[in-house]
């Protein structure tokens, strides 16, 4: 079977950012990805820059996944949003908690487990549902075996498959799938691919979203200071041997979180799809 490969974006804000992610877009398509996934601010922050992105990606005739969370939305809000899709001939959506971005006042948070159950009561089978998954672990787990286990439960929803935050140790992805197949998860876990550009503000959002750099990484990151292009080069270099050692492996395929760049995701995605197709 062909591994399976995403790239995924976030919604612009500015009419000069969605004309550059039209040709980041269209760059990425040559490299024939199953498909394009597109982010959204839970409590609905983003719905309306998600949804047009969504559509005008589909409407290029590519396969596009929004991604969907609850957040301080009304049900009917979702459905509505679901219809849109579904009418539009979207059969994907990675569904998810979300986190609540500050100074919205929005307070509810929703597993993403009971947007699985909410999604499959009222649209069935028509959409393959993606999950996140965290081989590091979520930073409000209570612990290794209940994040799983609470993966489990969004499998059992109806979940299709997941895809992971991002990570640097190969070997942590390779455990965790390890204790997902004991815990009796049998579907695909896809590795979340991210590219190393700058040092500072990988290492402020990994502190946030609970992704380990290696000690022997940071250093490294740390040692060129402010020689971007060396981060550059090196963090290239580092991702594409570890997207080699994880298909190797046996990962199914990857995610690619583009962060609205080409460079260097391009170089990465297109050395390991030409390696593994
Ligand atoms: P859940 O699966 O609901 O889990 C959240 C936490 O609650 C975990 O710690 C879990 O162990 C715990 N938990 C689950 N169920 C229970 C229960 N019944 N009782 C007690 N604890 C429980 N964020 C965005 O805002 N927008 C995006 O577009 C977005 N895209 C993402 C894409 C991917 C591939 C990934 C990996 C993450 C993405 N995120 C996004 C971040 C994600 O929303 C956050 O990590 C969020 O904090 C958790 O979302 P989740 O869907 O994993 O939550």
């Amino acid at each position: 079977m062909a591994n399976r490969y995403s790239f995924e974006f976030f919604p612009p804000k500015t009419d000069i950012g969605r004309e550059k992610l039209k040709d980041i877009r269209k760059q990425l398509a040559a490299l024939n990805p199953e498909f394009f996934s597109v982010t959204y601010g839970a409590g609905g922050s983003t719905r309306d820059n998600t949804r047009d992105i969504v559509l005008e990606t589909k409407n290029a005739g590519l396969s596009v996944a929004p991604h969907l969370s609850f957040g301080g939305d009304e049900e009917s809000d979702i459905l509505e949003l679901l219809n849109n899709y579904k009418d539009a001939g979207i059969d994907r959506i990675v569904a998810l908690r979300g986190d609540i971005p500050s100074g919205t006042g929005v307070t509810r948070l929703v597993y993403a487990r009971e947007l699985v159950e909410f999604i499959r009561k009222h649209t069935g089978d028509h959409f393959q549902l993606d999950v996140a998954a965290y081989p590091e672990i979520h930073p409000d787990a209570k612990n290794y075996n209940a994040d799983i286990s609470f993966l489990k439960d969004k499998f059992d929803a109806g979940a299709n498959s997941a895809i992971t935050q991002y990570f640097f140790s190969a070997d942590s992805y390779f455990y965790f799938l390890d204790a997902c197949e004991k815990a009796g998860i049998d579907k695909p876990i896809y590795p979340g691919i991210m590219p190393i550009t700058s040092y500072k503000n990988l290492a402020r959002f990994s502190r946030n979203c609970g992704a380990e750099i290696p000690r022997w990484l940071s250093q490294k990151l740390d040692g060129y200071g402010d020689d971007q292009q060396s981060i550059i080069e090196f963090g290239n270099e580092f991702v594409t041997e570890l997207c080699h050692i994880l298909m190797e492996g046996g990962a199914p395929g990857m995610h690619f979180y583009s962060m609205n760049q080409i460079d260097p995701i391009k170089n990465i995605a297109e050395a390991v799809m030409q390696s593994h197709p």
